[in-house]
């Protein structure tokens, strides 16, 4: 059987679009949910050697560019780039987690509620094309918990506002901008399993709870 050049063309053609459509997702999903740090690589939870506290931080706060945008709202803060350097952090991007693409619509707690009620099915996550996306934020926030228990993370900083990570404001669900007090699905959940969240403006805080912790395992 003589296979033409057209032919030839074409099986390559096809070859390079099932890649490109099958592969490079799933490679950036593996380099971003959940990322982790290249200095934590080597820590494993079976290892016998105690792991130092971690704290577990929204990807997007780490400088990766998951928002919905494609943007990214990295914090300069010192603590949090100390902590980078010691190798304490695991970051996460619940939303990417849950099988949501970058970028993807913007979404809102619906009817003015916070993520409390999404878990007891009295409210939605909708984007703003109003597509019902709360099974890939219920996903994400799930996949958040399973990390922090994991590797024993006590200790949450994730970005205020967002539907999934926002810890004492979120969006109202109107699309107009307007911010109530709440917190979101993967904030909610965490918080239910006992973590104590931070947003990015209180970091120290987080630090000062991280030290009283470190601490009192220590027996001081
Ligand atoms: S706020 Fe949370 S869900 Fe949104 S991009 Fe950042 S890490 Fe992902």
């Amino acid at each position: 059987m003589n296979i033409g050049v057209d032919d030839r063309f074409s099986a390559i053609y096809n070859f390079l679009t099932f890649f490109i459509h099958s592969f490079i997702p799933g490679l950036y999903r593996y380099l971003y949910i959940p990322h982790r740090l290249p200095s934590y690589s080597a820590m494993s939870p079976s290892s016998t050697a105690p792991l130092p506290s971690l704290i577990l931080v929204s990807s997007c706060l780490l400088g990766s560019p998951v928002r919905y945008d494609a943007s990214h709202k990295r914090s300069h803060h010192d603590v949090l780039q100390r902590w980078i350097t010691d190798g304490k952090v695991i970051a996460v991007c619940p939303e990417l987690a849950g099988g949501l693409p970058v970028p993807r619509p913007s979404a809102e707690i619906s009817r003015a509620a916070g993520g409390k009620a999404v878990w007891l099915q009295q409210a939605h996550v909708v984007d703003n094309q109003g597509d019902d996306v709360t099974p890939a934020f219920v996903t994400g926030a799930e996949e958040a918990l399973r990390l922090a228990q994991q590797y024993n993370i006590q200790i949450a900083i994730l970005k205020e506002g967002s539907p999934s990570c926002g810890s004492s404001q979120i969006y109202d669900g109107s699309f107009s901008g307007n911010r109530i007090p709440g917190a979101g699905v993967t904030t909610t959940l965490l918080r239910e399993a006992g973590l104590h969240v931070f947003s990015e403006e209180q970091i120290d805080q987080a630090h000062a709870l991280l030290q009283q912790l470190e601490r009192s395992s220590q027996g001081e």
